[in-house]
């Protein structure tokens, strides 16, 4: 057995790959080489199998026997936008005043180092685990997502590799680390809404036909609309008018059309096709023709509170101190395609800077969680 991987020195080697999506820029080797070290067996998966840029995705697996354990993250990053607004080079990971800098060192290159770190400080401690840990690392989250956790689950299906259990490792933190666990995320589509008329003269309004008072009911029909009261581990569903759009500069013209593009965020009550229904019988009642068309992001999903979330949160308090909620807030993540593989809860640092300028987490929160994260491995195999 190698020495214990640092994982402060693994998550720096991580920062200074510059792995906007959808390049990798080494970053999958980084992990791949260090996977390696600790014996597991790595498979490198490169996609473009559903259209877009190929994507490096990695399936690492230490050990044959189930069950199968997995920790799943992303290698690839956002954007750093105005580099020259940073006060150190995104991609440099200069530690300093306790905290690791760089774009991705929350959401999520800290996360991944601390899974590797936790594994290895496992295997020193307790040996070969009964049953098989896998590693299931993605190029493609904050991208479409195209080739990436759907690529990589696909090829585990039709290789015959199957997982029990899976901790995704998201900043879920919103300012504390041990206080917000993840057990499932709203469902998320986008509505585009037109209206048509015929164009003409504000003067001759009979000769015309105006689309835009149309428009008007329509999208306050669908504001009235009372989705639901939330659900047991659910906020209620929340429909947002986010572009109105006409394009007309003149004061004199009636338009042709009128555009309206809304996002909803939606639990358990719905799904994406039961909630059209209601859009569209809504909008019907309402009256005036109209054209609407959805992209689906993501249905809603839940692995209901269990023997894995309970595991995560008992870790979580024995090395914080503090008791973790279970959540469903906040934007979708890629549990949404492991979710119909095996139970999936999300853990990881403190979400506070991800996305933004001089993104950085403690350096001691790095350290928590890959104690947290080797209790969630003891408690996993000790049950099993
Ligand atoms: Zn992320």
């Amino acid at each position: 057995m190698s020495a214990p991987v640092d994982p402060i020195a693994l998550a720096q080697q991580l920062i200074r790959c510059p792995s906007v999506t959808p390049a990798d820029a080494g970053a999958i080797g980084v992990l791949a080489d260090a996977l390696e070290g600790l014996g597991f067996t790595c498979h490198r998966i490169s996609s473009d199998e559903n259209g877009g840029p190929a994507i490096e995705n990695l399936y690492a697996r230490l050990g044959t026997e189930a069950p199968n354990f997995a920790f799943a993250g992303h290698t690839d990053v956002v954007p750093a936008g105005d580099t020259a607004a940073w006060k150190d080079d995104p991609f440099s990971g200069v530690v300093k005043d306790g905290r690791l800098h760089g774009r991705g060192a929350a959401d999520m290159k800290g996360a991944l180092a601390a899974m590797v770190g936790a594994i290895s400080r496992y295997l020193e401690e307790a040996g070969q685990p009964k049953g098989s840990i896998s590693l299931l690392i993605t190029g493609d989250e904050e991208g479409k997502a195209l080739n990436g956790t759907r690529s990589l689950l696909a090829w585990m299906n039709s290789n015959g590799e199957k997982v029990d259990a899976c901790v995704l490792g998201e900043p879920t933190n919103p300012d504390t680390l041990g206080t917000t666990i993840k057990i499932g995320r709203r469902g998320s589509m986008t509505g585009r809404l037109t209206v048509r008329g015929t164009q003409g003269h504000v003067a001759y309004p009979h000769l015309a036909d105006n689309p835009l008072p149309r428009l008007v009911k329509l999208l306050a029909a669908l504001t009235a609309l009372k989705l639901d009261n939330g659900t047991e581990h659910f906020d209620p569903s929340n429909l947002e008018i986010v572009s109105i759009d006409v394009g007309n500069t003149a004061s004199n013209v009636i338009p042709a059309s009128g555009r309206a593009v809304f996002n909803i965020r939606f639990n358990d009550t719905y799904n994406s096709k039961s909630l059209e229904a209601l859009l569209r019988k809504t909008l019907d009642e309402t009256g005036g023709g109209y054209e609407l068309e959805f992209d689906l992001t993501g249905e809603s999903f839940l692995t209901p509170p269990g023997a894995l979330a309970a595991m995560v949160a008992t870790a979580t308090e024995d090395v914080t101190g503090l008791r973790p909620a279970y959540s469903t807030t906040g934007g979708t993540s890629d549990a949404r395609f492991i979710h119909r593989h095996c139970p999936v809860v999300e853990f990881g640092l403190v979400g506070q800077s991800m996305h933004k300028i001089d993104e950085n987490v403690a350096v001691a929160d790095v350290t928590a969680l890959t104690e947290i994260y080797q209790g969630v491995l003891e408690r996993y195999f000790l049950s099993g």
